[in-house]
């Protein structure tokens, strides 16, 4: 009787132990593996689940590319698995949904995904209802086209009124390449994703696909000999990792997140291994944006 008892005082305190060793006093903030983080943080909600939900692409090479092993590959994917890391999340525990340019609002409004990295330009209209973090890189607005077309050079070959263009809807290369149409509604084809247009440049429907420069050397790259880019880019487009409009600790522990990855090798790495083969001009760090 009395060894039964001293069993499971014994028990019961080796259970304490586990408990404490495994989540923390929560008044103090708790962490799974080795980090520690604040309590009540996203930081430390994701820790303890040990799973971040990420959108992202599935139809850009170089950036997020679901291929044969059912997970997307490409510069943001490697991004989002800095964000996890420095959460203490192993890499099998990232979530990707596919998410095409026109929900990703909508993802982090309704709290389907806790971050976005997409291709995703930082700018007022988006801010006003989610909040960015980064900028992690400076793309630009280009033009694809195909190899044999000497028509197209740029963004003014649009202006008679008569070439066909696709980009994606509530993308921004589709609102600023309105401005160079004659007429925009026989002109200007949305679809939900890149892919899609490429598909419609390959078939003849339209002349030109429009978005940003990286994205389209993904195309070229994978599409040997069919395609080429027209023309300089024509705008700035800062990519930031969206999040939840207010989460203003999760902003600052992904843009420190960021700025030691640029310091460490590591986001250069990332670079290298994925859309820096498509794209070799010298890769320019940003300044991370912490208003
Ligand atoms: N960076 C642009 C945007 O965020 C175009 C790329 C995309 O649609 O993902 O709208």
């Amino acid at each position: 009787m009395r060894t039964t008892r001293i069993a499971a005082a014994i028990g019961a305190l080796a259970l304490a132990l586990t408990v404490t060793a495994c989540g923390g006093d929560d008044s103090e903030g708790g962490s799974s593996g080795n980090a520690s983080f604040a309590a009540g943080s996203t930081m430390e909600k994701l820790n303890k689940a040990q799973k971040i939900r990420v959108g992202t692409k599935f139809d850009q090479p170089g950036f997020g590319l679901k291929g044969l092993s059912g997970k997307p590959e490409g510069f943001d994917v490697e991004i989002a698995k800095l964000v996890a890391k420095a959460l203490d999340i192993p890499e099998d525990k990232i979530e990707y949904q596919e998410t095409p340019s026109t929900v990703r609002e909508q993802v982090l409004q309704q709290d389907k995904v806790d971050i976005v990295v997409a291709t995703y330009t930082i700018n007022d209209k988006r801010k006003a209802v989610i909040d960015f973090a980064g900028p992690y890189y400076i793309a630009g607005q280009s033009i694809l086209v195909k190899a044999d077309d000497a028509s197209i050079t740029g963004p003014d070959s649009f202006k008679d009124g008569t070439k066909k263009v696709c980009s994606v809807t509530n993308s921004t290369p589709a609102t600023n390449i309105e401005k160079y149409l004659g007429d925009k509604t026989k002109q200007l084809v949305l679809f939900d994703i890149y892919q899609k247009c490429v598909d419609a440049l390959k078939g003849g429907q339209v002349d030109a696909v429009t978005t940003d420069n990286v994205i389209l050397a993904g195309f070229v790259a994978t599409n040997e000999g069919a395609f080429k880019l027209a023309g300089q880019t024509f705008t700035e487009e800062p990519y930031g990792i969206g999040l939840k409009k207010g989460d203003a600790a999760f902003k600052t522990f992904i843009n420190d997140t960021l700025e030691k990855a640029f310091q460490d090798g590591a986001y250069k790495k990332a670079w290298d291994d994925t859309a820096g083969k498509n794209d070799t001009s010298e890769l320019k760090i940003p300044t991370i944006d912490r208003s």
